[in-house]
């Protein structure tokens, strides 16, 4: 099965589809989902359908997973990719008569707001509980977790020392000053862990530390979280909040700069004595008006199987939710740890209170 999967660039000209709002129409009944008594229609080079993925995620693992799941089922996966919030609005604008079969994206906070603007429908099946333990996944089973991300310090191993470091909160001490890297407020990852903390510690908690970050600052946040990272390598600053995921992207990367740059970095888990290190969820959902349900269900199953969660933790090194998957460096060496007990709902709920205390801190 070669070239099957197509990508589809998103572009932004729906002239044609001015459907807006589909009102208060109750989500398709879905009870033909389950197809494994239908018959196979597949043939020696037959495709069985395709699926449609519109997809908020920007990480080349998804399409190796993607590949796969072709290669086992005969189903061709489409991939139209663009923001999250240009996708649900058009999935809104296009109503029934949307390509989308599932909606997949990071961020909890997104998640939700896909769930509130009506774009999803439920989607279960034994299968699926049995895979995703329900502390990953929307309790009306309106998106499913598909892997989970941890926010943590990352450091110069040869400037800083493990024991020196042990919360979040303890970044804002002295000891730190001009050696903090972080990036924009702007961006979501750093919105969701502030709403958590928010929810976590309340919200004058949560501004004192967002001034205390402020104040320590290594520079003015610039770059996304590789960037960060490049900037301990450069000696910019020591210590670095970011995702994980980037450390082994860099450890893998064909460029031995980038190579070099993840060997001098240690990844720590903060809060592991208090509230747990901050963790945001990637996550998938059936979209309202899904015309291939079935194909849908079936790579949501394959993605949080045992085969595509192994995959999906060595290419994206995200930490798989199926506690079946087997791990492989560099997430073995990290090890478990202790995650923040949240519901993601907070991520949406407490998102501009997040960025209002953003600006009063004075971040960039
Ligand atoms: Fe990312």
């Amino acid at each position: 099965m070669k070239g099957l999967l197509i990508f589809i660039f998103i572009s932004i000209v729906c002239a044609a589809c001015s459907i807006t709002g589909t009102g208060g129409e109750p989500p398709r009944a879905h009870s033909e989902q389950n197809g494994a008594d239908k018959p196979d229609t597949r043939q020696s080079d037959a495709k069985n359908g395709s699926v449609t993925v519109y997809t908020a995620r920007h990480y080349e693992a998804d399409s190796v997973l993607f590949e796969a799941f072709t290669e086992r089922t005969g189903i061709e996966v489409i991939e139209i990719k663009g923001t999250a919030e240009e996708l649900v609005a058009r999935m809104k604008r296009e109503g029934e008569r949307t390509d989308a079969d599932l909606f997949f994206t990071v961020d909890g906070g997104v998640l939700n707001f896909a769930k509130r603007e009506n774009v999803l429908q439920p989607l279960r099946s034994d299968t699926l509980d049995n895979q995703v333990p329900a502390r990953w996944r929307d309790p009306d089973y309106y998106w499913t977790g598909v892997a989970t991300r941890a926010r943590v310090i990352v450091y110069a191993k040869d400037r800083v020392k493990p024991e020196e470091l042990s919360t979040y909160e303890s970044l804002t001490d002295e000891k730190w000053k001009g050696r903090v890297l972080i990036r924009s407020y702007s961006n979501l990852y750093n919105q969701s862990m502030l709403a958590s903390f928010i929810a976590l510690n309340g919200e004058e908690k949560a501004e004192q530390w967002a001034r205390g970050i402020a104040n320590n600052f290594a520079r003015a946040p610039e770059g996304g979280d590789r960037d960060q990272a490049k900037a301990i390598a450069d000696g910019i600053g020591d210590v670095a909040i970011m995702n994980t995921y980037y450390v082994g992207q860099l450890a893998a990367s064909k460029d031995p700069e980038e190579v070099r740059t993840a060997e001098s970095l240690g990844v720590f888990f903060p809060n592991q004595e208090t509230t747990g290190t901050h963790i945001n969820i990637s996550g998938i959902g059936l979209a309202r008006y899904s015309h291939n349900p079935d194909n849908a269900l079936k790579l949501v199953e394959y993605l949080t199987g045992k085969e595509g969660q192994t995959l999906l933790a060595k290419e994206s090194f995200e930490f798989p939710v199926n506690e079946a998957a087997e791990v492989t460096e560099p997430l073995k060496s990290w090890g478990s740890f202790k995650a923040q007990r949240l519901d993601f709902s907070v991520m949406e709920k407490y998102r501009e209170k997040a960025v209002a205390i953003f600006k009063r801190a004075g971040w960039a």
